[in-house]
């Protein structure tokens, strides 16, 4: 699925959150928007979503104008920082959860969400853990279990917003790793933000410096790095972690 942003802007009263950004990305690229803190791109993240609206611009999803869509019929997955995995259920019970609330209809059987939960926390390598509560788990673990529910659904998008940014920078490597792996076999057009640098290079395919709203700068994370359009924003970049 690709996605294309068409001169969206998004203002917070007099403040220019996102300032006439026009971006595509292509099926099955793993894109990292990259920027200091207050630069957009949570809420250019939020507008691809649809949980927040652009006040002008649109987004289109494999050609189709979604702006006005409500967010669930878009076939998206989240994983946010603080995982928001349900603390009362069980692991299992977290990433079926996608599956179940669905329509009778287009409800998979009892046993097919069985097969497909075990198969998402085999490909995680958590499924010892299926009958855990969350608190029972680690925080890599948990962003893992985050993935895994996001993957259930199947999205035709994947949105991760800072998904490692609360854990320590051990788990956060083995975290990239991951992400990298699992996009890898999946192939969904997947757009995570970070401020982190490193991470950005090393997972993505292609890496999306924002800056004040603005895009600085666009391209493969190696001529990104090697070439920066504003040295600046990389100087900033770097010095946060
Ligand atoms: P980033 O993800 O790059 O840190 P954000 O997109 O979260 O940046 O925020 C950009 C700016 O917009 C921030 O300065 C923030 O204060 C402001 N902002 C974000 N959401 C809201 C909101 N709901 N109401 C008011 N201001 C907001």
């Amino acid at each position: 699925m690709s996605i294309e942003i068409d001169q969206v802007n998004k203002r917070f009263g007099d403040f220019v959150a996102v300032d006439n950004v026009s971006l595509h990305f292509n099926e099955g690229e793993l894109t990292a928007l990259l920027g200091p803190s207050g630069s957009g791109k949570t809420t250019l993240l939020r507008i691809i979503a649809g949980l927040e609206q652009p006040d002008s611009g649109r987004i289109l999803f494999h050609g189709e104008d979604t702006t006005d869509k409500h967010v669930s019929s878009r076939g998206v997955g989240f994983v946010f920082q603080h995982y928001a995995l349900f603390k009362h259920m069980t692991v299992f019970e977290n990433v079926a959860y996608g599956l179940t609330v669905r329509p009778r209809k287009t409800r998979p059987s009892k046993e097919e969400i069985r097969k497909k939960v075990f198969h998402l926390l085999e490909m995680v390598q958590l499924d010892w853990t299926a009958n855990r509560l969350p608190s029972q788990l680690s925080g890599g673990q948990r962003q893992r279990i985050a993935l895994a529910r996001a993957l259930a659904v199947e999205p035709k998008v994947l949105l991760l917003d800072e998904p490692f940014g609360a854990l320590d920078a051990k788990v956060r490597a083995e975290l990239r790793s991951w992400l990298r792996r699992l996009h890898d076999e999946i192939h969904v057009t997947s757009v995570f933000v970070t401020h982190d640098q490193e991470e950005a290079l090393e997972v993505s395919d292609r890496v999306v410096v924002m800056n004040k709203g603005r895009v600085e700068q666009d391209g493969h994370p190696e001529e990104v790095y090697d070439n920066p359009a504003n040295p600046f924003v990389f100087d900033f970049l770097g010095n946060v972690n």
